[in-house]
């Protein structure tokens, strides 16, 4: 079965980059659907999103990577030929969040599941808001996003000083 993981990642995080290894294991293929448009205001552009993405799958066989324009996510996974949709859970708020999210799909196209894999409890605090707080006053990122988006976010950060 394939499934589809769709997210800002603004950046990606480890907490991301967990869930799609785990998802890689448990589906025949998994799709990085990187939203291009949405109402939070990115960091990231849509090409570098996709660039650190890529560089942190490059290593798993089964995923990839797209950026998707602005579109609701059961016709992103129509189009992509997904089942199944996956989401993380860190916490009661992203449970009621994705519940939400959950019943609008299951009521918008029947023949889709949403699957919730619970953070890895190490992670249950990450979030891509949060890095980019940490990244702005300098704090060392290395336990919690792959290297290529920690110099990401240094470069980003030093361009702003
Ligand atoms: P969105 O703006 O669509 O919520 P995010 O990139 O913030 O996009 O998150 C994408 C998905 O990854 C969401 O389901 C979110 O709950 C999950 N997620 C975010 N951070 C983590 C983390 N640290 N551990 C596990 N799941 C996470």
């Amino acid at each position: 079965m394939k499934a589809v993981f769709p997210g800002s990642f603004d950046p990606l995080t480890n907490g991301h980059l967990d869930l799609i290894k785990r998802a890689s294991g448990l589906f025949e293929e998994v799709i990085v659907a990187i939203a291009t448009n949405t109402s939070k205001q990115p960091l990231f552009s849509p090409q570098e999103k996709m660039t650190l993405v890529n560089s942190a799958i490059k290593d798993l066989p089964n995923v990839s990577a797209v950026a998707i324009p602005s579109d609701l996510t059961v016709n992103v996974a129509r189009k992509l030929g997904a089942k199944a949709i996956v989401r993380g859970v860190r916490n009661v708020q992203d449970f009621e969040y994705e519940q939400g999210i959950a019943a609008m799909n299951k009521q918008l196209a029947p023949d889709l599941e949403t699957i919730l894999l619970f953070a890895r409890p190490e992670y249950t605090l990450l979030s891509s808001s949060l890095i980019k707080e940490v990244a702005r006053f300098h704090g060392d990122l290395a336990k919690f996003v792959p290297a290529e988006v920690g110099l990401a976010l240094k470069k980003k950060m030093e361009s702003d000083d």
